[in-house]
């Protein structure tokens, strides 16, 4: 009888442990995905679909091209997985473990009940550098703050070796698999009219790790701040699917600065990005309540305004704000924001308007194609100072000298923001402060081709200190 190899957001062939060890077995593998999404916790955004359409595509061709196919199923996970059992005598299960509280327990559940009747399932990390629970302090608990975390992480990991997945797969009986074009889920959002190139899948994935070490690394610490720049990985998508292992993108920055074409320093810098990715992991293990509440609790007695309409002017970039603009509509047009605009447009969600942090969260979660709960509610609290390892609240980010400072020729913004792209750098950023001939002279009229801003900096960022100082410390 064949083994069932369970692919969830694993979706690759090397470095994947789940898969050596059901090769390993030597019997036939039956790969399958099973679109269960009632059971993992939270539905999928629409980013994430439109990315999980595309890398089971790939998926498939590339197990086609080993020989292999993809089984397709839909409905709850235990169910569909008893009937493949059922239809091919299979008595074993392989899969890499899903960390998020609710999917971690639902598959404990899943395996206890098969294990009961005899079907072995065998469960394996392929997602993060250490399983969640084995990086402890010196007195056995959770580390909270991010820099010893990431020297024990670092010290503990060990390096599985690279493999590279089995040449060629055994036939398996003939089964029933659902269409992916049934599953619709290439969603109406976000428009990807201006987007990336994106290529979801393993090969994107290496594609986009080679394009990075043999080129931004080499000045990452620096360009990584800058988002006019194209000086990041942009493998979180790929990451978060599971496209590459985090091993093979440590290795490869390890490995350019040992043959000396990055600095050490700059690898490292990369390497510790990685580790706030895994940090992030393991704080959400260990406090599965942080996607919904303030990791300090005093923090959700914090007087948040409900205002939809300025709410729907940041989602749609309509804040008068450029720097925040360009992010918003980044994201809405490619699924992905830069990180130093991530950080802006959050602060000026949390604090400039005083909007609930988890509005942003559940934008962020449908927008992104990286969206992932652990990292994305982690870093939502460090924005809104409620983390473990946070950002001080009363640190607020000013959006026009952050502009200035991190887009300082302009061409993120004139990039997001057409209609701004004719004003000179010294206004750009604050375009009301602009006098009237130099507006007209770039086509810009406000009020009209461009929002005013939605709130007044000054005037805002009093609000939001005051507001810090009305919350309950007591909680
Ligand atoms: P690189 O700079 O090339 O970094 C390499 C990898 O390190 C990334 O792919 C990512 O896996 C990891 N990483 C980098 N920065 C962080 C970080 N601050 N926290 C956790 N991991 C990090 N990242 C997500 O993957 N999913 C999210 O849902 C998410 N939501 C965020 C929400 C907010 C408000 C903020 C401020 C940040 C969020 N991030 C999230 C973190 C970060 O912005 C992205 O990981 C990064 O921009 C991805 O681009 P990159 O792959 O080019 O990063």
């Amino acid at each position: 009888p064949p083994v069932i190899l369970w692919f969830r957001r694993d979706l690759r062939l090397a470095d994947n442990p789940a898969l050596e060890h059901a090769h390993a077995t030597g019997r036939p593998i039956l790969p399958v995905y099973v679109l269960d999404e009632a059971t993992e916790g939270r539905p999928l955004g629409g980013a994430s679909s439109w990315w999980l359409d595309k890398s089971l595509r790939a998926l498939s061709r590339a197990l086609a091209e080993r020989g292999g196919r993809l089984v397709l199923r839909r409905g709850d996970a235990e169910t569909e997985l008893r009937r493949l059992i059922q239809e091919t005598g299979a008595d074993a299960v392989f899969l890499n473990r899903l960390f998020e509280p609710a999917a971690f327990a639902r598959d404990a559940d899943i395996a206890h009940a098969l294990n009961a009747d005899g079907v072995n399932v065998k469960g394996y990390n392929g997602a993060l550098l250490c399983r969640p629970g084995s990086v402890r302090t010196g007195s056995g608990g959770p580390y909270k703050v991010f820099t010893p975390f990431f020297r024990a992480l670092m010290a503990s990991a060990e390096a599985p070796p690279h493999t590279l997945g089995p040449r060629q797969f055994q036939p398996v009986p003939n089964l029933e698999s659902e269409d992916l074009d049934d599953w619709r889920l290439h969603p109406t959002l976000p428009d990807w009219s201006t987007g990336f190139d994106w290529t979801p899948g393993e090969d994107g994935a290496r594609e986009a790790l080679s394009r990075f070490t043999s080129g931004p690394l080499g000045d990452y610490a620096r360009l990584r701040d800058i988002p006019g720049q194209n000086g990041t990985s942009r493998l979180s998508p790929h990451l978060h699917w599971g496209e590459i292992s985090p091993w093979r993108a440590v290795t490869a920055a390890r490995d350019a600065a040992s043959r000396g074409k990055v600095s050490e320093a700059q690898a490292e810098k990369f390497i510790a990005e990685i580790g706030w990715r895994e940090f992030s992991a393991h704080l959400l293990a260990e406090f599965p309540q942080i996607t919904d509440t303030a990791f300090r609790p005093e923090y959700d007695t914090m007087p948040w305004r409900k205002d939809e309409g300025a709410l729907e002017a940041w989602r749609r970039g309509r804040t008068g704000y450029p720097i925040v603009d360009a992010g918003m509509r980044q994201l809405w047009s490619t699924g992905w924001m830069h990180n130093r605009v991530r950080m802006i447009v959050a602060s000026f969600l949390i604090k400039h308007l005083l909007i609930d942090w988890r509005e942003g969260e559940a934008w962020f979660w449908d927008t992104l194609v990286d969206a992932d709960q652990a990292s994305n509610a982690q870093n939502w609290q460090w924005v809104a100072g409620s983390g473990a390892d946070a950002a001080p609240y009363f640190r607020i980010f000013n959006p026009i000298t952050q502009g200035q400072k991190f887009d300082e020729d302009g061409r993120y913004v004139r990039l997001w923001v057409p209609e701004l792209a004719r004003l000179g750098d010294r206004w750009l950023h604050a375009p009301w402060t602009a006098p009237p001939e130099v507006l007209r002279d770039a086509g810009v009229r406000l009020g009209h081709t461009y929002p005013r801003p939605i709130v007044e900096h000054d005037a805002a960022r009093k609000r939001a200190l005051d507001a810090l100082k009305s919350i309950d410390k007591t909680k």
